[in-house]
């Protein structure tokens, strides 16, 4: 007997924006369900007033937390971490639900939303500062580092709470207050969160959670507040880059979390079985829909066609289905323009030379659904060699020397993750060393860790979240140049 799917009334999360620790009714944008196109509950469209009235009500609140002392902060951070572990599988069933992953991916991302929340729990007491003797002997150094002040965070749907989490986290733990927008596909989970962090005793206003359809204008008028000294931001290169030009107008301080493009290189040497794990993590978890999916599967000779047929073999047995059915592997994609890309980027491939293994052709009915797909024989002209592809697709290209598998990963505008396979430890640290990414998995298709900072290099980002970087982007040096 097959185990039912996992329900939920989703209109109790619904209840309006979440401002100064009060919601305000309203409604406006739908919430789909990705794998069956019904609405499970439509939540407020903020105005640029209300997002004003967000700033407001940090502002308000942005003293009171920032001399609440670090135990208390952290105390709090604490219960957060503990009320979501408490309620995982419910916040799993409403990420499946609105996001459309299977359910194993909702609740690992809750475990790693609320790992954030114990992480910065011991980081809140830890900040440090420095009390040094000035080189000249005149005079002591004395740096603290301050709270950098009200913090607009802006999320992706792909991981609705860890985002939202990974960012929110280090902000109170730093002693900032915060205006969350959530992407308007997957906004019932930050409002869920909003309710327990309340619940954790988190103050009024101190966490802002807002929804709208104009997410420009809103943003737009936030950052051109002066009190507003920081902007935290996951989402697209594009999208990153005129926020960046936003904030350069009251020269506010940026996290940039952006796109991704990641290679996956498998030497001759590598343990087969050992790549084809970690390939089917770093391609198919969240189905594809990550920043550190594996874009490019970049294959030696000698192991290529072994490393296809095992690929074929183990996405061919992924059930696709709706998120929350127990036996899906592969739930559906976001949105139906989603789907198009991808189904887009696999023609174009198709139609200069690539030959499909498995996969490739959508299903007809509802929902928002692609199969796990390999391809091979992928041009170097196809699109998806230069695209994000965000979905269960995996190319393999293939390469001779490990000089032709460097240049092929680093051929690319972003640098977020990168994934290495092989024995040769001398050899992998090496060419981990030499690809242009912020973070590697060597061995590994896993990098995600809030212990570890999280972040890229090139056109995917600025700053790194996670790990003891994390609280830094949240806190500013303040030195004191001090005579006694
Ligand atoms: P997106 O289109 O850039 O949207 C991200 C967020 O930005 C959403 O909340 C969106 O709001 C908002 N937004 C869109 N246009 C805006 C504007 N002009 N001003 C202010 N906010 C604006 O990205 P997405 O499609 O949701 O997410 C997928 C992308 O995120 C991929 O490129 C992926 O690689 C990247 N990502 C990166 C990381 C990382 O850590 N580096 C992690 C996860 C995802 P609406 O929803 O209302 O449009």
């Amino acid at each position: 007997m097959t185990a039912p799917a996992a329900k939920l009334d989703c209109a109790p999360y619904a209840r309006g924006l979440f401002i100064g620790g009060q919601w305000q009714s309203g409604r406006g944008i739908p919430v789909v369900n990705p794998s069956d196109e019904s609405i499970l509950a439509e939540v407020p469209d903020a105005t640029v007033s209300e997002a004003l009235a967000a700033v407001e009500a940090a502002a308000r609140a942005a003293e009171g937390w920032r001399s609440t002392p670090p135990r208390q902060r952290a105390e709090i951070l604490r219960r957060c971490h503990e009320l979501m572990t408490a309620r995982a599988e419910e916040l799993a069933t409403l990420i499946s639900l609105e996001n459309g992953k299977a359910l194993p991916d909702a609740r690992g991302e809750v475990a790693y939303a609320a790992e954030f929340f114990r992480w910065n729990s011991e980081e809140a007491v830890r900040i440090g500062g420095e009390y040094r003797t000035a080189p000249a002997g005149t005079n002591r150094i004395l740096v603290e580092h301050q709270p950098i002040g009200i913090a607009v965070l802006i999320t992706p749907w792909n991981f609705p709470a860890a985002m939202a989490t990974r960012k929110i986290a280090p902000a109170l733990a730093a002693g900032c207050t915060v205006i969350l927008k959530p992407a308007s596909e997957t906004p019932l989970t930050a409002y869920a969160l909003a309710g327990i962090y309340a619940e954790a005793g988190v103050p009024a206003g101190v966490v802002n959670v807002i929804t709208t359809t104009q997410p420009g204008p809103v943003t737009a008028a936030m950052l051109a507040d002066p009190r507003v000294r920081k902007l935290s931001f996951t989402g697209s290169t594009p999208v990153g880059r005129v926020l960046l030009a936003e904030a350069a107008k009251t020269v506010a301080s940026c996290s940039m979390e952006l796109g991704g493009n990641a290679p996956f290189i498998v030497f001759d040497d590598a343990d087969l079985e050992a790549a084809l794990d970690g390939a089917m993590v770093a391609k198919m978890r969240n189905a594809g829909e990550a920043c550190t999916a594996a874009n490019r599967f970049i294959v030696q000779a000698g192991i290529h066609d072994a490393f296809v047929a095992g690929l074929v073999r183990r996405m061919g047995a992924i059930k696709l289905g709706p998120g929350t059915d127990a036996a899906t592997g592969c739930g559906p994609m976001i949105t139906r323009k989603s789907v198009e890309k991808i189904d887009g980027l696999v023609a174009d491939a198709v139609a200069r030379g690539a030959r499909v293994q498995l996969g490739g052709v959508r299903p007809a009915g509802k929902g928002f659904y692609y199969p796990p797909t390999v391809l091979t024989g992928v041009s170097p002209q196809s699109e998806m060699r230069r695209a994000e592809i965000f979905g269960p697709v995996a190319p393999v290209y293939r390469f001779d020397t490990e000089d032709q598998a460097v240049a092929m990963a680093n051929d690319t505008e972003h640098g977020l993750a990168a994934y290495v396979y092989t024995r040769d430890l001398k050899r992998g640290l090496a060419v981990s060393g030499r690809i242009e990414a912020g973070m590697v998995g060597l061995n590994r298709g896993l990098v995600s860790d809030p212990a570890a900072p999280f972040g890229g290099v090139k056109q995917s980002g600025l700053g790194r979240e996670g790990g003891m970087h994390g609280i830094l982007e949240y806190l500013e040096a303040k030195y004191i140049a001090t005579s006694f």
